[in-house]
């Protein structure tokens, strides 16, 4: 899937291309370089920091300097916030104020996005399958 990210610095919308059992794999807490190995180190540092490859200095590509903080934390308290609240509040502003978009799935992946109408901002949903019975 195309995934979509503004660069924090330049205010650019740029896409990378992603693998959604990849990127699942990068959001259950796996680091980027083993749970993304089809991404070039642009891209990884780009899904990471939110810094497009134009913006990038030497420095933010020597990983010795500094320690990046990682999306995936931030991902996993909001998914935390958002199941305390079982999903009915935008985890980022509180607001119940929210729409559920229609589910998309691929493979065994399925996800949904939700508008949050107070803070605009909106957050994907990952469901992943679970069991499976003959019917
Ligand atoms: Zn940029
Ligand atoms: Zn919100």
């Amino acid at each position: 899937m195309n995934y979509d990210i503004k660069c924090t610095v330049c205010r650019q919308w740029k896409t990378v291309k992603v693998d959604i059992l990849e990127f699942n794999a990068w959001n259950s807490g796996i680091s980027i370089e083993d749970a993304m190995p089809s991404l070039n180190a642009s891209d990884r540092e780009l899904l990471m920091s939110q810094t497009c490859s134009l913006c990038l200095t030497e420095d933010d590509l020597n990983p010795d300097t500094e320690e990046l903080p990682q999306p995936a934390d931030a991902n996993k308290k909001l998914t935390e916030t958002y199941f305390e609240t079982q999903g009915n509040m935008c985890p980022l502003c509180g607001s119940e104020n929210i729409n559920a978009n229609p589910f998309n799935s691929d493979a065994l992946i399925a996800w949904r996005d939700v508008d949050c109408y107070n803070c605009d901002n909106t957050l994907r949903e990952f469901f992943t399958m679970t069991e499976v019975e003959k019917l």
